[in-house]
């Protein structure tokens, strides 16, 4: 099915982020990720596509596996910034051939290479570019990234706001947000989306903190704003790894219950291939799943 689909029929929308194993990794150790994921029934999988194109056909592959063999609805994340139209042309191909139906179409980070071109007239610039190519194949669902803080690279939020209206208007039929740990700034970025724009779904990107030194890593690649009790449990906990861990999952699952009770249109999980701490937090909100769903 495709995911604009989900979206009309269904609230809240349960998705779950996964990235394929390493360069050299064997690809079987997703398949133990899967596994562990698919009893608490996600409404979609992603699987993220590796900066450099490391990682490319493991992405085709995985989303092509949880479609075909596990019968749950996958999305495939492509990015264009490090991978030629050429290419882009060969992957769309190959997920239109294993019948994945829903690309999340990105830009993509730049890589550090001194050499690296932008623009470069071999690749589409920006994931609205992407957006209108995959739109005129007329097969995908197509979903995008956004912001609530703003994209790192903008230097400010109306501006990012403004190219997040254009890549919706060029097609994108759902949105997925970074990640954030203030709700209301959630809020109120949904209230900042143009008028025309404001039915477009948007999924929530909660990412369950767990350990310190995930919160540097995180921090200098998104920036994003840390609430003061967001801190006071990092501070507190920061050499105690158990407790960190307990209280990062209470505080997903206290953001997620705020934002369902909100209306959020989904719940997207960066589950960092780690399906116990995604267990405990979707097994905490079952009760409040199922009473949503049924209404
Ligand atoms: P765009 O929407 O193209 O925006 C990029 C920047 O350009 C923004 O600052 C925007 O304001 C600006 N901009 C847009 N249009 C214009 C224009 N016409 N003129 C001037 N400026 C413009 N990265 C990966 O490598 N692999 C992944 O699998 C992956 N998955 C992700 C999933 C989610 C849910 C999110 C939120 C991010 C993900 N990323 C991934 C990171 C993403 O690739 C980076 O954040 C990237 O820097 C921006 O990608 P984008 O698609 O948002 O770009």
């Amino acid at each position: 099915m495709q995911i604009k689909n989900l979206y009309k029929n269904k609230k809240p929308v349960i998705s779950f982020e996964i990235f394929p194993p390493k360069k050299d990794g064997p690809i079987d150790t997703i398949y133990h990720t899967i596994d562990a994921l698919k009893d608490l029934k996600p409404d979609f999988i992603s699987v993220t596509y590796g900066a450099g194109g490391n990682t490319v056909n493991k992405t085709v592959e995985i989303a092509s596996i949880i479609k075909n063999i596990y019968h749950i609805e996958s999305l495939a994340h492509l990015t264009c910034v490090t991978s030629t139209k050429e290419e882009i042309e060969n992957i769309l191909s190959q997920l239109k051939h294993m019948n994945v139906e829903n690309i999340l179409a990105l830009r993509g980070d730049f890589p550090k290479d001194p050499n690296f071109k932008f623009p470069d007239p071999l690749h589409y610039q920006y994931a609205k570019d992407l957006v209108t190519h995959i739109q005129s194949k007329n097969n995908f669902s197509i979903g995008a990234a956004c912001y609530p803080e703003g994209h790192i690279g903008c230097d400010c939020l109306d501006k990012d706001l403004f190219h997040l209206n254009t890549k919706i208007n060029t097609g994108a039929d759902f949105l997925i947000s970074q990640l954030f740990f203030d709700n209301e700034i959630f809020y109120s970025f949904k209230e900042k989306l143009n008028v025309q724009n404001s039915h477009i779904p948007i999924s929530a990107g909660i990412l369950p903190v767990i350990n310190k030194k995930q919160i540097d890593h995180i921090v200098s690649l998104c920036g994003c704003h840390m609430p003061k009790k967001f801190i006071r449990i990092i501070e507190k906990y920061a050499d105690k790894p158990e407790a960190l861990k307990e209280a990062g999952i209470a505080y997903a699952v206290e953001q997620i219950i705020d934002l369902l009770s909100w209306g959020v249109d989904g719940i997207h999980i960066y589950t960092m291939n780690r399906p116990k701490t995604t267990r405990k937090i979707v097994e905490s909100i079952s009760t409040i799943r199922n009473v949503l769903t049924e209404a």
